[in-house]
């Protein structure tokens, strides 16, 4: 098969990692948009456009920790090596896809500073038709492939809840996507938006800087975490004024800075309609197991799921995906598929959970791992990762200012130690 990757972040590497394993013997390329593999883990001060006038993808800062201990955050075959911390920093991590991309001789696939500027279902032999820039030379071409991984990130499309008000309020409003240094918030009081991992993560970290910083979010439960002094939890914002908060009881605050942590939207802007994938309310859909287009099952989303093991999970979800394609497994009818996420819809439904959630794993992940080792037949992920992450998240949320000071060391499949 002829398989076309769209990015070299995380996950395209493991798509281009199985595509070169020898096992099946694919001809592959890897474009990535870029001058450099890692994604989102690229560090890049700059915010905006970039000089081929393309949006910034990464929206990494420059203090990042991680916020998964790195005993998770490895791939099945290639795990982050041993070492004194857990908690790793973004340049760790950076080096050690880096070292992931060195040790399986990628680099040659890889097309970096290569635009994706469209894909559609092709006439011809192959199935799928692609229009790519070489950014540096400015040309375009259209080249053909059988199959095709979609690898494209889902944190560069800010989500932005509209609020009455934003238009007349004097100060910064930022998204987290644009967020790089807390020196912007010296000695503001700011309010942010979400409490979601990086809401809360971002609240301590530019808690040193800022004044104060309201933390607004619509948990029913107050976070239990002891925060420092100057974090307030405050219900959600309803309204902006000149220079005031008014939030959902009532209360009101003058206020420097709204920072968004609204979270992202899932987007594929190079994905024709007749693709047959779209985005209805932060769901992708029709999809089979969160990844395949069930309209042409030749096209794969890989990593669409969140509050994950995201380099474990990307790793089987591309070996699901090529033993369908290489015909060692078969694609349920149409019907079928479609008729298993119509179920998973509902059953999410009955959980109270909204269809922007519908990618949404955490506890649930170990299911889904396990479900796609079945299907396809490939060896399944180890029960401790969806162990330790839960354990994790847990510390996240009960000890926020403490919890990177963990250390974890992982035994066998089922278990793992705290140091
Ligand atoms: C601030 C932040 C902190 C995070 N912290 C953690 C953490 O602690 N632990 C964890 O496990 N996960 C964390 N994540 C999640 C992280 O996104 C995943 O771990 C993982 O890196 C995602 O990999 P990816 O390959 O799916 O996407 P990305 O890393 O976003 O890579 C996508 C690639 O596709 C390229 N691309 C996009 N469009 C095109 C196009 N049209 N043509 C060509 N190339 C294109 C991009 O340039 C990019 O290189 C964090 C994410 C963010 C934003």
């Amino acid at each position: 098969m002829k398989i076309a990757v769209i990015g070299a972040g995380a996950a395209g590497l493991a798509a281009l990692r199985h595509c070169i394993s020898g096992t099946y013997n694919d001809q592959v390329v890897c474009y990535e948009k870029t001058d450099q593999i890692g994604g989102t883990w690229v560090y890049r001060e700059e915010t905006g456009s970039d000089k081929y006038g393309l949006s910034i993808h990464t929206s990494m800062y420059k203090s990042l920790r991680t916020n998964l201990p790195k005993e998770v955050m490895g791939y099945p075959d290639f795990p982050i090596p041993e070492g004194a911390a857990s908690y790793l920093s973004r340049t760790e991590i950076l080096d050690f896809l880096n070292s992931y991309c060195d040790h399986f001789a990628l680099r040659p696939y890889i097309r970096l500073l290569h635009h994706v500027e469209l894909v559609e279902p092709a006439v011809g032999d192959r199935k799928w038709s692609i229009k790519v820039r070489d950014l540096q030379r400015d040309i375009v071409r259209i080249e053909s492939f059988d199959a095709i991984m979609v690898c494209n990130g889902h944190y560069f499309e800010p989500r932005i809840p509209n609020i009455p008000g934003q238009n007349i309020f004097i100060g910064k409003q930022i998204h987290s996507h644009d967020y790089r240094v807390p020196e912007i918030f010296d000695g503001k009081t700011v309010v942010v938006m979400g409490a979601g991992p990086s809401g809360m993560d971002l609240a301590l970290e530019i808690s040193k800087n800022a004044n104060r910083v309201l933390l607004s979010h619509h948990m029913t439960d107050t976070i239990a975490t002891v925060f420092p002094e100057n974090i307030v939890q405050k219900a959600d914002v309803v309204e902006l004024t000149e220079r005031e908060a008014v939030f959902a009881n009532g209360t009101k605050e003058q206020i420097d800075v709204v920072f968004y942590c609204t979270g992202y939207k899932y987007s594929f802007p190079f994905l024709a309609e007749s693709c047959g994938v779209r985005v209805d309310s932060n769901m992708v859909t029709p999809l089979w197991k969160h990844l395949v287009s069930i309209e042409n099952t030749t096209l794969a989303l890989i990593g669409l799921p969140y509050y994950v093991c995201a380099f474990s999970m990307f790793d089987l979800q591309v070996r699901f995906v090529l033993r369908h394609w290489h015909g060692e497994r078969q694609f349920p009818a149409r019907a079928d598929m479609l008729r298993s996420e119509a179920e998973e819809v509902a059953r999410r439904a009955e959980r109270g959970l909204q269809k922007r959630h519908f990618h949404m794993m955490g506890p649930e992940q170990g299911h889904y791992y396990d479900d796609l080792a079945n299907v396809a037949g490939v060896t399944p992920l180890p029960p401790v990762l969806t162990k330790l992450h839960n354990e994790s998240s847990m510390r996240f949320m009960d000890d926020l200012v403490h919890y990177r000071q963990d250390r974890y060391k992982i035994l066998d499949d089922y278990n793992y130690v705290q140091l």
